[in-house]
């Protein structure tokens, strides 16, 4: 049998205001070439000064994926020819780059719907080998007759995070890229949107025999724009390699392109056309100590979407599955945190923003950060719905005012006059004449028969017009057809 082996390779757009190596500004979707200077554009002549905030969000990166930090870091020059890269060399880190080691962890809840089932390695982490940093190259776009090249893109801090080559299937590397891509965000490094080419991966992938101690052909894949494009794209690639092993083809370490439309993979180069980069250490730019900015960076770390998981479980009580929604996004943590922190019941809280809260906020593509319920709000009508001032089928309601008006919880139901009679007086009173209306169904429930006592039920709320507290009237009727 033949097992597939894969590493990946991430490219990660940093969040920084500015560029790597100039003051040019970041920002994603401006009109071509405005965001440009003799710096980015490779002019002879023109020097690097280097961005600290990229350095710190890398360091920070590595905190969060538990890398060593050396103490020194460098840049050097990896040198080709390409349109993309006027200078005609990448300022990038070869033999000292600002982070080594560490692991991505995956969660069960980071695998694909359709194989948290049956995850081959619960609790496995992917260890990496190094993380460094590096700047982006030009963006070319190619029409009809020519090509267009965008230098907005051009000079942009990429931060570039390789996987060891321990990634046994495709869900695996859908579960890595799905954890990195969160804990990124949590850190505010990158928005790490694949769509928008924030995070870019390249997969290594080969197959060899099970048990066999060395590893098949190499073949890289490019060009996915979602991590379900990745799954995808080695599926197919471990099924092609697998078959043409098995017929006795002889595979040839190569490039290839994954083109979603058509489901597959198209040869892009082989090895004979590979480039020898004739790395050496960027003249222009001294070595970077780390230690100026570590403490500053470590103050930084937040707390991370395992950890925050984990707390969830503890401290509110909620579910391993509930916890990997609430902390799937920060803004969302935040608000349940919130909202559950002081609440009578913090589970019916997580219940709420999860099957209610979040359903209705995506009908209607709003973001958590522009809830129009405000925390407080809904821990009131959790609130009043578990100390039984309103029944559940009332909550529904009173939420979807509270969507539309942004109103208090409290406000609408006065104003709908919703609040259940949990007044025990009144309800005696509702409950006697019910009785007395109901002689037939009194007679089946003390011959014995235990639901008549729905119909009765069922009386008292119609007296009620529906307000009355359900449970109470149910223990109210008990007790007085007991006697
Ligand atoms: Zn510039
Ligand atoms: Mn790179």
């Amino acid at each position: 049998m033949l097992v597939p082996t894969i590493g990946l390779e991430v490219h990660v757009q940093l969040k920084t205001r500015s560029k790597m190596f100039c003051g040019c500004p970041v920002e994603y979707g401006a009109p071509p070439n405005s965001h440009t200077c003799p710096v980015c554009l490779g002019y002879p002549g023109a020097l690097p000064v280097m961005n600290e905030e990229a350095l710190k969000m890398s360091a920070l990166t590595g905190l969060m994926l538990g890398c060593a930090i050396p103490d020194i870091c460098k840049f050097d020059r990896k040198n080709y020819f390409y349109p993309d890269m006027p200078k005609n060399y990448q300022i990038t880190q070869y033999d000292q780059p600002i982070c080594a080691g560490g692991a991505v962890p995956l969660h069960d809840f980071a695998y694909p719907k359709d194989a948290q089932k049956s995850i081959t390695h619960p609790g496995k982490a992917v260890r990496l080998t190094r993380i460094h940093l590096e700047e982006d190259v030009a963006k070319s776009q190619h029409f009809e007759t020519s090509t267009g090249i965008d230098f907005n893109r051009a000079g942009t801090p990429l931060m570039e995070i390789v996987s060891e080559p321990e990634i046994t299937s495709p869900e695996e590397a859908f579960a890595y890229l799905t954890s990195l891509q969160q804990i990124l965000v949590y850190g505010g490094v990158s928005d790490a949107d694949m769509e928008k080419g924030q995070l870019r991966c390249d997969c290594n992938v080969s197959v060899r025999p099970e048990g066999s101690p060395e590893l098949g052909v190499k073949i890289e894949i490019k060009n996915m724009n979602s991590i379900s494009g990745v799954r995808r794209a080695l599926a197919y690639e471990i099924a092609r390699q697998t078959d043409a092993v098995q017929r006795g083809e002889k595979l040839i370490q190569s490039t290839r392109r994954w083109d979603d439309d058509a489901g597959q993979t198209f040869q892009m180069r082989t090895k004979e056309s590979a480039h020898d980069y004739r790395y050496f250490p960027d003249p222009d730019l001294l070595p970077v100590d780390t230690r100026a900015f570590m403490a500053e960076v470590r103050a930084r770390r937040p707390e991370l979407p395992g950890e925050k998981r984990e707390r969830f479980v503890r401290d509110f009580g909620v579910t391993a599955y509930d916890a990997s929604v609430l902390a799937s996004e920060n803004a969302l943590a935040v608000y349940f945190e919130a909202a559950a922190q002081g609440a009578r019941n913090p589970k019916s809280v997580a219940n709420w923003v999860i099957n209610d809260l979040l359903s209705a906020l995506n009908a209607s593509g709003t973001s958590i950060v522009e809830c129009p319920i405000f925390v407080g709000q809904m821990r009131g009508l959790v609130d009043l719905i578990d100390s039984g001032e309103i029944s559940n089928k009332q909550g529904k309601e009173v939420f979807a005012e509270m969507l539309a008006t942004s109103l208090p919880p409290e406000v609408i139901v006065e104003r709908k006059g919703l609040k259940q009679v949990s007044d025990t007086g009144a309800l005696e009173a509702l409950c006697d004449q019910a009785i007395a209306a109901s002689a037939k169904a009194v007679a089946e429930y003390k011959a014995g028969k235990v639901q008549a006592i729905n119909s009765i039920k069922g009386q008292v709320m119609k007296l009620s017009q529906g307000k009355a507290n359900p449970q109470l009237v149910g223990e109210i009727l008990a007790r007085k057809l007991a006697g």
